[in-house]
């Protein structure tokens, strides 16, 4: 059977499945890709040494050496090429080295670039640790409030999104935003790991370049790190590649399997997320204690028109926030009292979290101006009645200790 799983009559969830299947040797073979471990690529001849060399040199996305990952490596790679309709796919060892290897690799000496200020805030990091040093200059920007256009200077090389972003779930409308970037000839890059490449489809919306955390729902299953790029055209990817080669950047192929064999079910495990996530999301915006919830497929959440138009679904983040007035240790007070979320940074495993979100983290966000903590949850797979009843406690917890406190 030959499957030509990048065929685009095929439906997604096919190509998903069947992208980076290995071919059949002698009229058999495995389902799975096997796991190709190596440092040394060996060759045959001196002159097969020299033709792959000279084919890598040409773009040729094969490895002359370990670093450069095996079949297991290129398996995956193929699959998020499919997923996300890119040219090719780049792995990195975690999802904040592949932001950095987009920055790195766009951006030099002088340049300028414009950041949605809603990003996950490690980026802020890699700004104030290495890219200032360098020269280089990130100006945090308001996607729904400000003026893209009146904020790009000639030194301007790039536009980094993230939607829906970090904590909060704003929304952009990344077709205008883009536009506005295309009109001026600057690359877009979006961190896609909350839509996994599944729910949202970046490049299609404009973007040029889609970012993963692939230890979120990519893997699954909180037992990976990983990042992946995918460009959408021959010239980026040749950008990439300089600087991921000049990087060293590599990713063990025990890692690349198991990512692949997490993207396999996303699909399925988000669609899961999304009906526990809802069920939970309707359910907080009837508690006394929560002033808001923040979830884009809520009719009522800010971001939902833009979310219904450009995604497919949504996660299982929810976040809220507590009533004005509430301090920060009433929201450690309610995370330290569940018993099914873990208390933990990083989500997309199958498993619930919990996690605080101080003011302070908050203040980047320009769309929120509460004083409250918000507190985000990662509803896991478990059942959705369990996880409310151990919401429901927690918040009971919380309001005994309001009330016992001295006035
Ligand atoms: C977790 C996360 C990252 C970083 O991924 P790591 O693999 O933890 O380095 C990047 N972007 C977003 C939106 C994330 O949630």
């Amino acid at each position: 059977m030959s499957n030509d799983a990048s065929s685009s009559r095929l439906g997604r969830s096919t190509r998903l499945l069947h992208a980076g299947a290995p071919a059949l040797h002698g009229g058999s073979g495995p389902v799975n890709v096997p796991v190709v471990r190596t440092s040394t690529v060996r060759f045959e001849s001196s002159a097969a040494y020299a033709d792959l060399h000279h084919r890598r040199a040409a773009g040729e996305r094969l490895a002359t050496y370990g670093r450069h990952g095996l079949d297991t490596h290129r398996a995956l790679e193929d699959a998020v090429t499919a997923l996300e309709g890119g040219h090719r796919a780049f792995l990195t060892p975690s999802g904040l080295s592949a932001i950095t290897l987009v920055l790195v690799a766009l951006l030099s000496p002088g340049d300028h670039a414009l950041v949605a200020d809603s990003v996950y805030s490690p980026v802020r990091r890699v700004d104030d640790s290495l890219l200032q040093r360098l020269g280089i200059t990130l100006e945090y920007f308001s996607p729904s409030q400000d003026d893209l256009a009146a904020k790009i200077r000639p030194s301007t090389k790039l536009v980094y999104l993230e939607s829906p972003s970090s904590l909060l779930y704003e929304v952009l409308d990344l077709p205008a935003l883009a536009a506005v970037a295309r009109a001026h000839g600057i690359p877009v890059a979006t961190d896609n790991t909350w839509g996994a490449g599944w729910f949202y489809q970046p490049l299609a919306l404009g973007a040029n370049l889609s970012i993963h955390a692939a230890t979120k729902y990519i893997s699954g299953h909180s037992d990976v790190m990983q990042g992946i790029v995918v460009t959408d055209s021959a010239a980026l990817s040749a950008k990439i590649a300089t600087a991921h080669e000049a990087l060293g950047l590599t990713v063990g192929a025990d890692d690349a399997y198991l990512a692949l064999r997490g993207l396999r079910t996303l699909p399925v495990r988000l669609a899961q997320h999304q009906r526990h996530a809802t069920q939970v999301a309707e359910w907080l915006q009837g508690q006394p204690q929560v002033s808001r919830v923040f979830y884009p497929a809520l009719a009522s959440d800010p971001g939902h028109a833009l979310w219904q138009r450009d995604f497919s679904g949504a996660n299982g983040l929810v976040s809220f926030a507590f009533e004005e007035g509430v301090d920060v240790r009433a929201g450690e007070q309610f995370i330290d009292a569940l018993r099914f979320f873990g208390i933990g940074a990083s989500w997309g495993g199958y498993e619930s979290l919990a996690l605080v979100a101080s003011p302070d983290r908050l203040r980047e966000h320009s769309v929120w101006t509460g004083t409250q903590p918000v507190v985000r949850l990662h509803v896991g797979l478990e059942d959705p009645q369990d996880l409310i009843a151990d919401l429901q406690q927690a918040f009971a917890r919380v309001a005994q200790g309001v009330e016992l406190a001295p006035a």
